[in-house]
Order: structure tokens, then sequence, then C-alpha cells
């Protein structure tokens, strides 16, 4: 809905109905009798076209935190038998269930996911305007570093119909810079003394640049001096020996110590790299960050830079991100319900929910259905896994089961296990982020500022940027600053107070307890700041929020500061954790450590071949 100017002080927050503003009137009612006709097997069954709070949405956590806190159900008869059962339908799950089906054309196979949607984190967010489909990506975000991905997940790409060449035109990559786009920075007023945007970081001189921020004198001159010295803070060291020291150094003690900068320049970088590593620069070691958003000031010329993953360009994206490559493993699996032959054509495919658990398929994915138990008969010949789906639960039997789901949620789920591997599966805490989509009928505030990305120093929101400007198929993406845009705001929480995953854990109590309307507020309180003097009005312009809140988001990593060494691989927690346990086995991204795409497809890979051993 366009709202002018005049209309501005009749729209307030409360306008907002799960995410999408309402017009007063008729169409109040829409929204609400969706929501109580929702029928999962119904062809209008649509959930990327869901706003307000998505992601870990509410209905799709709750029983196994009951669980968790010790409610069990009762393990019943079979209902249904599989040749194998995948509990986790993101891309790890998706990819076992295709593995398995390589292997064993013939296999019925079941996919079991607590959420109202597939892909896991690799959602999809539709939102409507004007008359058009915009598509937004609700999580994982893109194909970070094709070119460093293993074999069996190159070959997934290829074999489901990804040829990521495509993306080189696909990918407007001079879009934003030929209309001479850069960052911008709104410092806030604790650590400035006044909340300020100034564009143009990276591109104005560093002069002009610290002349317009509201920094105290010795921060400026600082500021300028690090961003311009080639000093090397560790003369006569080996580059080994730099690299073993600075890994245990982080970027704030290295700014403080040996770069020794005003303490403001601490504030001013502390949530710089918080929407990757979900820390702040205190827990980040130099060798980690020195690589990052193009170089962090100050290291050049202590630490030679290097890529860890590869130097492939970051665009690798769909509209709707990886959501696109769990499409496609859809398509693999169910044909009927993502129909079409492309990569391309997946873009703007109408996903049919209504065919993913069909009783004639072979293979089937269930939606909204949270395992709680799995256990093996007494045989040991087969694996009965109880779910529970609108309240009641269900057992199902599998030759074979693969976990695909949170490996922290495995000691729960799998109670018979060894008390080594389930210490092993725990030591992962997942990673609590937010990744907010905000639909704008147009982006003319941030042309005119010339900017395509704002970094907040000390605000709920880190960041807000457009969209990656990817055109596929028949999707284009938006042409001009006078056309509609998905924003991207990311949230992460950070307090000085917890330190390493205390933080997260931490993080993920506030995500789950914060409603929608504080995500909004902070929203259009943001936006404002940034773009009100450029014309923007957010309750005039914004017009639909989707918060994909991910309170078990990326899986955990072992690179950050308190990470201990461990002398071989056999001793890391995740390869304790992810052993095969008779015949279940143990897949998802979370065993390998790692949070990208690549790694759930070769741990579903490696999976499903332990249980073909
Ligand atoms: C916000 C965000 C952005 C990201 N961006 C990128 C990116 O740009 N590139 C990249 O490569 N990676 C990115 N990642 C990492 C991403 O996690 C992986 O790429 C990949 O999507 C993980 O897939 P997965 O199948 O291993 O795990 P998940 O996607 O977590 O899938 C596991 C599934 O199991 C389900 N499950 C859990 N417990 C149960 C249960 N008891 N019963 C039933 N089902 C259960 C979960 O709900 C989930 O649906 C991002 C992650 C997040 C959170």
């Amino acid at each position: 809905m366009r709202v002018t100017r005049m209309d501005k002080n009749k729209i307030t927050r409360r306008d907002f109905l799960n995410g999408t503003r309402i017009a007063i009137g008729a169409s109040l009612m829409a929204p609400w009798t969706k929501l109580f006709a929702e029928n999962t097997s119904s062809s209008e069954y649509y959930p990327p076209a869901k706003t307000g709070l998505r992601g870990s949405h509410n209905g799709s956590w709750e029983i196994m935190h009951a669980r968790v806190r010790g409610q069990t159900w009762p393990v019943t008869a079979p209902e249904e038998q599989y040749d194998l059962i995948v509990v986790g339908a993101g891309i790890s799950g998706l990819s076992a269930a295709r593995f398995y089906r390589k292997n064993h054309p013939q296999a019925r196979i079941l996919v079991l996911d607590n959420h109202d949607d597939f892909g896991g984190h690799a959602k999809r967010n539709e939102f409507k305007i004007n008359g058009e489909t915009r598509i937004g990506y609700g999580g994982t975000e893109s194909i970070d570093t094709p070119s460093a991905y293993s074999d069996p997940a190159k070959a997934t790409l290829k074999e489901i119909g990804i040829n990521v060449e495509k993306f080189y035109e696909a990918f407007d990559q001079t879009l934003y810079s030929k209309l001479e786009m850069s960052r911008s920075i709104v410092f806030d007023k604790e650590n400035f003394g006044e909340q300020k945007i100034v564009t143009g970081y990276g591109k104005r001189s560093w002069e002009e640049f610290a002349k317009l921020a509201p920094f105290n004198e010795q921060a400026r001159s600082d500021f300028i001096r690090i961003q311009t010295e080639n000093k090397d803070y560790l003369p006569g060291l080996s580059k080994e020996e730099r690299y073993a020291k600075l890994r245990k150094v982080s970027y704030e003690t290295y700014l403080r110590d040996y770069c020794k900068v005003d303490p403001q320049l601490l504030e001013f970088w502390r949530k710089w790299g918080i929407s990757f590593w979900c820390v702040g620069i205190d827990q980040i070691p130099c060798v980690l960050i020195h690589d990052y958003d193009g170089g962090m000031p100050g290291l050049d010329s202590t630490l030679p830079r290097y890529h860890t993953r590869g130097d492939d360009p970051y665009i690798f994206h769909f509209p709707d991100g990886n959501a696109s490559v769990a499409r496609l493993l859809v398509r693999a699996l169910v044909p009927k319900a993502m129909p079409g032959t492309t990569m391309e054509d997946v873009v703007t495919t109408h996903a049919d929910y209504s065919q993913l658990d069909r009783k004639e398929s072979p293979v089937r994915v269930r939606l909204s259905s949270t395992v709680v138990n799995a256990r093996h008969t007494t045989d040991q010949k087969a694996v009965d896994v109880t779910y529970v789906n609108a309240g009641k639960p269900h057992t199902v039997r599998g030759e074979r089961c693969v976990m695909a789901c949170y490996n922290m949620a495995i000691p729960y789920i799998i109670p018979d296990l060894p008390d080594a591997q389930k210490k092993g599966l725990a030591y992962g805490v997942k990673v609590p982020l937010t990744y907010t989509k905000v639909l704008v009928p147009n982006w003319r505030a941030f042309a005119e500022l010339k900017t395509d990305f704002v970094y907040y120093t000390k605000d709920f929101y880190k960041q807000v940027e457009l969209d990656y400007p990817v055109s596929l198929g028949k999707y284009k993406r938006s042409q001009t600053p006078d056309d509609p845009m998905i924003l991207h705001m990311c949230y992460v929480h950070h307090d000085n107070v917890h330190k390493g995953p205390e933080l997260w854990r931490e993080g993920r109590r506030r995500l789950l307890s914060t409603p929608f309307s504080v995500f909004e507020q902070h929203v259009k309180d943001q936006l404002n700041a940034a773009l009100s003097g450029a014309g923007f009005d957010a309750d005039r312009d914004v017009q639909a929020i989707t918060v994909n809140r991910w309170s078990h988001g990326y899986a955990y990593e072992p690179n950050l500061i308190w990470e201990p060494e461990y002398a071989s691989d056999a001793e890391k927690p995740w390869v304790i954790g992810r052993q095969k346990f008779g015949r279940i086995t143990i897949a998802n991204s979370d065993s390998a450590a790692q949070a990208d795409t690549n790694a759930a497809i070769t741990q579903a890979f490696r999976a499903v071949q332990e249980l073909e051993a």
C-alpha cells in the first residue's frame, strides 16, 4: 500500500499487523483470517509470503525447549516405515536425502523439520508491492567462495542445476558504485557526543572523513594515522611468528596496545565484524579480522593479508539467497513441489507446498514436526523416530536415520548416546542473529546520500544496506532509486558483560523474548536517524517488515580468541560429537564447526557414506 505524505499522521506503529502494513478498513481482516485458516496441505499454504516474526518463528521451537526442560512423549507403534528418515530439512538434510537417493534410487525417505517451511536457515522472504513480488533472503545469504567447495558440494550444485558462472552476469557489480554510493556511518551520542551521519567512508580522503566525524581531537588524529601509515608493529618477527602471536591478540587489544589509538576509536570499530562473528572486536583475533571487509586499519604492514577461503568475488547470490539451493534440492527430491527445470526459473517458481508430503511420493518432506526422540529398535535393525506435530506425538520407523538438525539438540533426542559424544555435540553453541527485511517503495534517500550501506556505531541494528542487485530469469533487480527495494538490517546482541558463548546464550534469551514491536521501532528509528535528512520518513515509507530471528543461527566456528589448540582432529569436540551411532549418522554444518553451505552439503555426504559403511 502506498501512503502519501499527507497520510503520515494517520499511520501509527499499531497499523502493522504481523509485519505488514494494513489499510484501515476491510483489509484489516485478511491477515488474521489467513492465520487461523492455515492448512499445510492446502494450495494456499505459502510460508515465504509471511511477514512479522519469522526465522525461528513461534510454533517451531517450543516443543524442543520443552524436551530440553525434561518433557517426554510416548513412543507409539510406528505409523509409517521408510528406508531413511532425515531429521532437519535444511540444506544438509535435503542434501543427505539426495545423496541417499542417488545410491538407492528406489529408497523411500521421510524428511522431518520443526519449521513451517523447508530450507533451515536458507529461507525465502517475499513481499508484494504495486502488484509485483520482491524477493529477499531470510537467512543463508550467498554461495560464498564456490571455488573452495568440496568435490561433493561442487557436484551437488552442478547436478541440481547451478552454474555459478552465471552470477557474473546476473549480479550487477557496479550498480551502486556507478551511482557513486559508498558507506555511511551513524555515530552514537554516548560515545561521540552527538548522533551524526557521516557519508563517504572509504570514498572521501581519510582527512576529510575525520574532519566531518564527531571524533575528539586525539581520535581524529589517530584515525588518520592508522588509516594512512604503513607501520610494522612486530618488527623482527617471521611471518609464522606473527600469525602465532596475532592468533591470540584481539583486534581491540591490537588497536589499543600496539597502535595506541584513542579509546574512542575502539568504540568506532567495536561492532565492525559483528554480523559475521557475532562478537565485538575484543574477541576477534587479528588473524581473522585482517582479511575482513577489504582489510582492517593498522594491520596491513604487520600481517600479510591472505584469503582463507579463496578470493572469489561475493556475487554468488540468488535473490532469495541459498533458499534457491534448498528449493533446487527439493525440486530434485519432490519435483511436483517445485515445478521447472532451470536455476533461473526456480527464482520465480511458486512452490506447491501441498505436494511436499504425499503418500504416493517416494520422498516426503513433513513440516511443523519436531523430533523429540530417536532410538534403535530392540533388534537394532531400525530406528524409531518420534516427532510432535500439532501437539500430537507420532512414531515412524526408518531402516536408517540421518540427524541433520542442531547438533546441540541431539543429546536430548538420542538419550542413549555415550556421554563423551553428548559432550562433544553440546560444545558448539549456536550463534544467534537476526536478518530483518524492510520493504520500502523507493530508495531515493539512499541515492541522495550516495550511500548503499549504513553502519551504526552503537545501536540495535548494526547496519542497513540495499539489497544485492541480482537479476535472474524473469526476476529483475530494483532498477532505479524510484523502484521498490528490500532493505537488509542485521541485529546481533552485544553487551560488555557476557563473553564468548555466554554472549550468544544471552543473545538467544533476548531474541526469543523480544516482541515484533521492538524490532519494528528500532527499524523506524534507525532508518530515520540515517535517512530523514534526505527525505525518508519511516512512518510513510516502511511498507512491511519480516524479522528473521535465528536464535540458533550460525554453526559454532572454533576460531575466536578463546578457542584452545587441539593436538589432533580426533580431539575436536565436534568430531567426537558427529560419530556414527548404530544406524544413525550425524550431518549438519554443526558437524564441521563451519557455518556455511559447503559444510552443510559436505557433512551430509559424509553422513550418508557412513550409513553405507
Ligand atoms: C542469518 C544467516 C546467514 C547465513 N549466511 C550464509 C551465507 O551467506 N553463506 C553460507 O554458506 N552460509 C551462511 N549461513 C550458514 C548456514 O547455516 C549454512 O549455510 C546452511 O544453511 C546450514 O544448513 P544446515 O542444514 O546445516 O542447518 P540448518 O539450516 O540449521 O538446518 C537444520 C534444520 O533442522 C531443523 N531442526 C532442528 N531441530 C529439529 C528437531 N528436533 N526436529 C526437526 N527438525 C529440527 C532446524 O529447524 C533446521 O530447519 C548463514 C546462517 C545464518 C543463520
